[in-house]
């Protein structure tokens, strides 16, 4: 990947906001710009850009062998023994520029640490657009990462009966996505079946899908750093008119909110396409919540497709489109492929077919 363009962009966009640096923290961010490595949820590392274009990936003792092995785009600087990454840096800032930080990302208790030392400017968001439009190598590895999701699926559902449990559903399909190449769960794998399924994010429980049951799954891989998400709905046994009605309901919502995606589309229009066909055949209400959102080195990232957002998706833009209609007290479905937006078009990552599948 081509980090060092990405460092020169982020260099532009400090420029245009007339800071001297940046100093990013969220490991999400830092591996978009250095390609270094990172544990979710650490914030370990540190990388301090200046206007110059020079980068220095501040890291510990602990992170030093693996960062150095990985990352060309950035200086790797090394703390001395106990000492914390921001205390390197204030030995490398001088002067107390003006230093842009990831608002959205810090925390308030981080923020005011550092804001007693250099002067403060939040970067709204800054790396976050940017990450929002892949580039072809990106798009290619959450390709893959998808095609892991396909397979995983296609093997683990030759395993699953009658009799078998969530839990047991999620340990086969676990198993496979590991067999087929992921490096780490893109997030905890969902099933959720009959009554279960109206909880979007129904962690698997010991509970046995019984005839006609609706089983949701929701799952997805993590490889070359970026996230695969897909859901199918699966029946244990055949489903009721109702059941099956609904499946088809949002089976239709999805489509027709596939064949809508493109370049100067936005967000809220897609979703407007699929809730529509669920508002007339009387399933709106009970689809809860937004049609889909950006996936990438995060599994929830921008664009949002839903709603609240009015902006076109652009070429690059890679979104779930995932209707769903959860009837309380008797059953769930969702529906979800991933696609990446192109000029004119779209392309759909998902080939799992999404046929009304009886186990
Ligand atoms: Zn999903
Ligand atoms: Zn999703």
């Amino acid at each position: 990947m081509d980090h060092r363009r990405r460092i020169n962009e982020l260099v532009s966009g400090i420029e245009g906001m007339g800071l001297d640096g940046a100093i990013i923290f969220g490991p999400e961010n830092i591996h978009y710009l250095t390609g270094a490595p990172f544990v979710r949820g650490s914030y370990g590392k540190l990388l301090f850009v200046n206007k110059d274009g020079e980068a220095s990936l501040i890291v510990s003792d602990l992170d030093y062998q693996e960062v150095s092995d990985t990352v060309n785009s950035a200086e790797i600087v090394k703390t001395d023994f106990m000492e914390k990454p921001l205390d390197r840096l204030r030995k490398i800032v001088k002067d107390s520029p003006r230093l842009g930080f990831e608002d959205g990302v810090i925390s308030a208790a981080l923020k005011e640490k550092i804001a007693g030392e250099f002067k403060l400017e939040p970067l709204r968001g800054l790396v976050e657009r940017m990450r929002e439009r892949k580039d072809a190598e990106e798009i290619a590895v959450i390709e893959k990462a998808q095609s892991i999701n396909d397979r995983a699926l296609e093997k683990a559902i030759n395993n699953m009966k009658e009799g078998m449990s969530e839990l047991e559903i999620a340990a086969e399909l676990e198993y496979y996505l590991r067999k087929e190449g992921e490096e780490s769960f893109a997030f905890e794998t969902i099933v959720a079946s009959g009554p279960r399924g109206v909880y979007p994010h129904g962690m698997p429980s010991t509970r046995k899908p019984s005839k006609g049951d609706s089983v949701v799954i929701d799952f997805g891989a993590k490889y070359g750093g970026y996230c695969s998400d897909m859901t199918r709905t699966l029946f244990f046994g055949n489903p009721d008119a109702d059941a099956r009605r609904a499946y088809e309901a949002v089976r239709e919502a999805q489509e027709k909110a596939i064949e809508n995606v493109s370049d100067g589309v936005s967000g809220k229009e897609v979703d407007a396409v699929a809730r529509g066909i669920l508002d007339r055949l009387g399933l709106g209400k009970y689809f809860v919540h937004g049609l889909g959102h950006g996936v990438g080195i995060e599994i929830h990232e921008a664009p949002v497709v839903g709603p609240s957002n009015e902006n076109p998706l652009v070429p690059g833009n890679v979104i779930t489109i995932e209707p769903g209609a959860y009837i309380p007290g008797r059953f769930g479905i969702r529906i979800e492929d991933l696609l990446v937006v192109e000029k004119g078009g779209k392309r759909d990552l998902t080939k799992f077919p999404r046929d009304l599948l009886v186990i």
